[in-house]
């Protein structure tokens, strides 16, 4: 849950700046009664709910409907993540062959296809019996031996996926799906949709660290990879989504090597060089896509990568603690 203390910037706040000159000719008594009653007409504004869902808290918050409206935008939200997270766990094992899947695990499977193809094998959403071999998924992580990981690394792979022009895929071997890296970003943008459908403009939707903001700029703390209850800086998002990936979300420590959860496709190992990425992308699938494989890639091909895609920003914090980020990130930084 790497993101954490989001608020959205206070929309009266904005407008008594803007009002300027006009509000200062008010007597003192008038902007008073006017700032009091604009707080309390905000605050009666914000209905925020808390679930675990996809194995983490999900929060929602809803800002400018009534209480009534907001909660049935809610929980038909809450309702879609429970659906999105059911219908990715019914695709975990495929048998070699031809796979017809339904059109949205189709568009899915295309986002890992692609997003295997851009971090040129990093991100692979085809890593099911690895991810299984360090038990990282079982919450009993252990290092496997050697030939543990051989058999994994052969039975793990995009490689052996080939969409065909009909929309059905061929599987050259059986595949062990995880979508640990892309489900819950995809069930964020499903969620804010729902919202959006039940009448919202102003909310938020974070699913531990993979966030989507809606209608106003959101102030988001990005947590101290070293220090859960300090933040590393806040960013400022109007319309967007943020996601970090960190290597202290599920560790395991065995004769003072830390092993985390984010694997190398290429070694089998857990990736190494980063403490911490966030990335800031226009959907939640994209910024948690991204989060994981500029992780795995590291600073030069990771910051290559986002550098050549668009609306894409970066920030990486390396093993060292020293932090790198893509030329457009500073443009959301709000400081320390
Ligand atoms: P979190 O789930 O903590 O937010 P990530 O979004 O980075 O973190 O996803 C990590 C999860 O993705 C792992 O727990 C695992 O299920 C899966 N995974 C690990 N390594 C990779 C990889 N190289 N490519 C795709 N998925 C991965
Ligand atoms: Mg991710």
């Amino acid at each position: 849950v790497p993101l954490i203390d989001y608020t959205s910037r206070s929309r009266w706040g904005e407008k008594v700046k803007r009002l300027g000159l006009l509000v200062i000719v008010l007597t003192v008594m008038f902007l008073v009664g006017f700032s009091a009653a604009r707080i309390e007409n905000d605050q009666s504004l914000v209905v925020r709910r808390a679930q675990i869902a996809m194995g983490t808290l999900v929060e929602i918050e809803v800002r400018g409907l009534a209480e009534q409206q907001a909660n049935l935008a809610i929980n038909a939200a809450y309702t879609e993540i429970r659906r999105v997270e059911a219908l990715l766990a019914g695709v975990t094992h495929i048998e070699k062959g031809i796979l017809i899947p339904q059109p949205e695990v189709d568009r899915v499977l295309q986002a890992c296809a692609h997003s295997w193809q851009v971090s040129e094998g990093a991100f692979d959403c085809n890593l099911g019996s690895l991810i299984n071999a360090w038990g990282f998924s079982t919450g009993k992580p252990v290092v496997p031996s050697a030939m543990t990981l051989d058999i994994a690394l052969r039975t793990s792979g995009w490689d052996g996926f080939n969409r065909n022009s009909d929309g059905s895929w061929t599987l050259v071997e059986d595949a062990w799906l995880n979508f640990g890296a892309i489900g819950k970003g995809y069930a964020v943008d499903r969620a804010m949709e729902t919202l959006v459908q039940h009448g919202v403009q102003e909310g938020l939707v974070n699913a531990g660290g993979d966030l989507r903001t809606l209608g106003s700029d959101w102030v988001v703390g990005i947590q101290h990879p070293r220090q859960p209850s300090r933040l590393v800086g806040q960013i400022t998002v109007g319309d967007k989504a943020v996601a970090t990936s960190g290597d202290y979300e599920q560790v395991l420590t065995l004769d003072g090597e830390h092993y985390h959860h984010i694997l190398d496709p290429y070694t089998g190992m857990p990736a190494r060089g980063m403490q911490s990425v966030t990335v800031i992308a226009p959907t939640s699938m994209e910024a948690d896509i991204l989060s994981t494989a500029v992780f795995v890639l590291g600073r030069e091909a990771g910051l290559s990568l986002v550098e050549r895609l668009p609306e894409i920003e970066a920030y990486l914090i390396d093993e060292s603690g020293m932090e790198f980020t893509s030329t457009g990130f500073y443009a959301y930084w709000q400081g320390e």
